[in-house]
């Protein structure tokens, strides 16, 4: 199948083959042509798959489609609300708008917290077609009403699980309140817990449920491997490795904001250029960690789970867990980043002896015994004691 067969506009299919797309991925061939017909969806997709054209395009479309009766004269409103969980997912998934939709004339903002409010309050007075926003700060708005959501036509909760583990529940919620009943819905999520099922059970009117293949099943491009290491000598394998391998673009997960700034710093240290995102960093400093390390220049990104969460990096070859989740899920979120739209990748897991409970927990989930290899002058002691986890917040 190709784009040009799901019914989108001259428009969007230009925007979509000067980016370099051919033919549309499993999500995309089954999202478009649902949301088109203006039904909701609950699609089980993760970071990845193209989730994100899956549903900018059709919306679009819709959007810009003379047939369907839009608001008539004046500054339209804002007509497509995209709830996203992170600053850096709604500024990527906004691009994406801005891209596809370049040859429409079709305005976009992204409303993010981290930044000052007042530049958003004066965008806000200009036309707004799709909004790309993370809850809080809409909320903020809400608050000192500059904005309006009362003709909101589609609703997008985009990484609907990471905003349900990041507490914005109870947001979304009163979100919801301020939209017009009569609204086409869309829901995406990696992961389906109850918590999901009861939100999308009281948002969505019949919906189509579309789930493509997990990762973690299909992940043929992917390969695993575990280097069983002591837990004081990780920094010194990880350095080993990337030197060793020359890799370049290696996302790097930690557990812990603090342990990310350390791993980050050591690296640096020993000549592999790093940066650590988390919650606690600026969004400019985020912002310039992140296109450092698209570009190229920067060769490590150490980040946390929530920090990582839908970072768009093409072809993005090396994933490493320096620790192993606490959550089996966590894996394949971090392992989504790699080998992503076909690209191979390669998903390398520093454990040690306090982290084998995790590691069979991940394999379960995978149903992959994932193989182990050993590096010579790392070799674990074998009389080591397993001690309890430190945790240090999620972020
Ligand atoms: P997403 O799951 O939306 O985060 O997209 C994952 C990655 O796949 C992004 O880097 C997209 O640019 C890329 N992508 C999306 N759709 C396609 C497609 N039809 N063909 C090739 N790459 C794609």
């Amino acid at each position: 199948m190709n784009f040009s067969d799901l019914g989108l506009s001259d428009a969007i299919l230009r925007a979509v083959s000067e980016r370099g797309y051919t033919d549309p991925t499993p999500i995309q061939k089954q999202a478009i042509p649902a949301v088109l017909s203006g039904i909701d969806l609950l699609a089980g997709a993760q970071t990845g798959t193209g989730k994100t054209a899956g549903f900018v395009l059709p919306i679009l479309h819709r959007l810009s489609d003379k047939t369907i009766k839009g608001p008539s004269e004046g500054r339209p409103p804002i007509r497509a609300l995209i709830l996203v969980p992170t600053r850096e997912l709604a500024a990527q998934v906004e691009e994406s708008v801005r891209e596809y939709g370049k040859y429409l004339k079709l305005a976009s903002m992204t409303m993010i917290g981290g930044v000052n409010i007042n530049p958003q309050i004066t965008r806000l007075r200009s036309r707004v077609d799709i909004l790309v926003a993370t809850p809080g700060r809409l909320l903020d708005h809400v608050g000192q009403k500059t904005i309006d959501l009362s003709r909101i036509e589609i609703l997008v909760l985009d990484e609907a699980d990471r905003m349900l583990d990041m507490g914005f529940i109870r947001d979304i919620r009163k979100i919801l309140t301020l939209l017009p009943k009569t609204r086409q819905n869309l829901l995406f999520s990696a992961t389906f817990s109850d918590e999901i099922r009861s939100l999308a059970a009281g948002l969505l009117k019949n919906p189509e449920t579309i789930e493509v293949a997990r990762r973690n099943t299909t992940a043929e491009t992917i390969t695993h491997k575990v280097h069983p290491v002591d837990r004081d000598r990780k920094r010194q394998l990880l350095a080993h490795l990337v030197k060793e391998h020359n890799w370049h673009q290696v996302l790097v997960f930690t557990r812990t904001k603090h342990g990310a700034n350390h791993l980050a710093e050591y690296l640096a240290k020993n000549g592999i250029p790093s940066l650590a995102i988390h919650g606690n960093k600026s969004q400019s400093a985020r912002t310039r960690a992140l296109s450092e390390f698209k570009e190229g220049s920067l060769q490590v990104l150490v980040a946390t789970d929530i920090a990582a969460r839908g970072i768009d990096i093409s072809e993005l070859p090396h994933v490493v867990n320096f620790e192993l989740p606490n959550v089996p899920e966590d894996y394949v979120h971090r392992i989504g980043r790699t080998g992503r739209a076909g690209q191979s990748g390669e998903a390398v897991s520093l454990v040690c002896v306090d982290e084998l409970k995790l590691l069979s927990n991940i394999e379960k989930l995978l149903k992959l015994k994932i193989p182990q290899e050993v590096i010579r002058g790392f070799e674990p002691d074998r009389n080591a004691k397993p001690e309890p986890i430190r945790m240090g917040g999620r972020r």
